[in-house]
């Protein structure tokens, strides 16, 4: 098994470098003090201010550092006043998911005691979900390219066997690792529009023929709607939601914010080869160079990819430093003495991410 891994790196724009150098600083740290792993990081230089610099958003150097890479973590990309010659945005991530098929967004959702949320917490519960959105597909499939007449627009939703397939087979294996790290029922939701659109009765037959082959797990289904409603209502009860690319894409926003915001909210979108870990949020161009942008998003995603590679390449201490990390994070959230101005406090981007260092330095590995 190897244990030299290289990280391709994608600083991104707007808060994006803010928050991916206390990330790498981090990581740095994990790596030096680790006995069976060392990470090597390389910048992959993309995103809409290199675009407005080179007429490139992602240049094939930066892809041939994405595809050689073990893993990728990317902060953010796209300004709003940076946009192609036909006005859509520049968002090189959509690129990469497509060009490295990366069929698997993973969207965790926990609120641990002591977080602020929205919700009213019965005493004594906590949240700890994820929602898998299929990232390639779905209702995105003509993003770009949808038919518009002066009086009609068409777009195209595509569910296919071969990534539904890949996908369901992800989705059970990652209830199973859940369950075997005590975090998850074993549990398994479809969460679709069976009862309306035969593309999603597809979805579901295929969801269902994956289910037989793991009696051990539950396996259930739910329309999307009531989802919508049940994560506002009984959020505790889930474990792993398997869905649509624009269904996940509206529900992983609704996660977010029941963990409190986005600068919380961190992601993984994997393939069979390849896989990214960036934060739900964008470039926040608003408070872009200022240094208050919460970093927690992106040391979480962080975290999620040590995990990753560690299941990958069966290192098991790479998964005991995610889950550290992980834990650090939420450690800090929950005392609720060093947050951002996101979260209500007063702390810069940078005394955040020194928090969760100095608490991972604090404590032995
Ligand atoms: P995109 O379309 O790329 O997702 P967006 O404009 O919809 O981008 P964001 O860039 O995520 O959304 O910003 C939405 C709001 O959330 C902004 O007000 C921004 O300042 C805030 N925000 C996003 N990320 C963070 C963060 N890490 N820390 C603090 N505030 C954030």
């Amino acid at each position: 098994m190897p244990n030299n891994f290289e990280i391709a790196v994608f600083s991104g724009d707007g808060i994006g470098p803010e928050i991916t150098e206390p990330t790498i600083k981090i990581l740095r740290h994990m790596s030096e003090r680790a006995a069976s792993y060392d990470l090597a990081f390389t910048e992959a230089p993309a995103g809409a201010a290199h675009y407005a610099k080179t007429g490139e958003s992602l240049p094939e150097t930066s892809m041939k550092i994405a595809r050689s890479a073990d893993a990728i973590l990317l902060s953010a990309m796209g300004l709003p006043d940076v946009r192609y010659d036909d006005g859509t945005e520049i968002s090189p991530q959509i690129d990469l998911r497509k060009a490295l098929t990366l069929f698997a967004g993973i969207r965790p959702v926990t609120v641990r005691a002591g977080q602020t949320t929205p919700l009213k917490m019965p005493p004594g519960k906590e949240i700890d979900f994820v929602l898998v959105r299929e990232s390639t597909e779905g209702l995105f499939h003509t993003q770009g390219c949808g038919e518009v007449t002066k009086d009609e627009a068409r777009e195209t939703l595509l569910i296919t066997r071969e990534i539904s397939e890949k996908l369901f087979d992800f989705t059970f294996a990652l209830a199973k690792q859940r369950q075997a790290q005590g975090r998850g029922k074993g549990r398994v939701t479809c969460v679709d529009k069976a009862n309306v659109f035969r593309a999603f009765a597809f979805f579901r037959e295929m969801f269902d023929a994956e289910a037989a082959k793991h009696p051990e797990l539950i396996a259930d289904h739910a329309y999307v709607d009531a989802t919508a409603l049940w994560m506002v209502q009984k959020p505790w009860d889930f474990d792993v939601l398997v869905t649509e690319n624009m269904f996940g894409d509206i529900l992983s926003d609704l996660g977010a914010g029941l963990m409190g915001g986005l600068g919380l909210a961190p992601s993984a979108d994997i393939g069979m080869d390849h896989a990214v870990f960036q934060p739900c949020h964008g470039s926040a161009p608003d408070i872009a160079g200022q240094g208050v942008a919460n970093p927690f998003a992106m040391i979480l995603s962080a975290a999620m990819m040590l995990d990753w590679l560690g299941v990958k390449h069966e290192n098991s201490e790479l998964r005991s430093d995610g889950q550290r990390l992980r834990e650090a994070v939420e450690e800090i959230i929950s005392r609720g003495e060093v947050l951002t101005c996101d979260l209500g406090g007063k702390a810069s981007t940078k005394d955040a991410a020194a928090a969760v260092h100095s608490l991972l330095v604090l404590e032995p590995a």
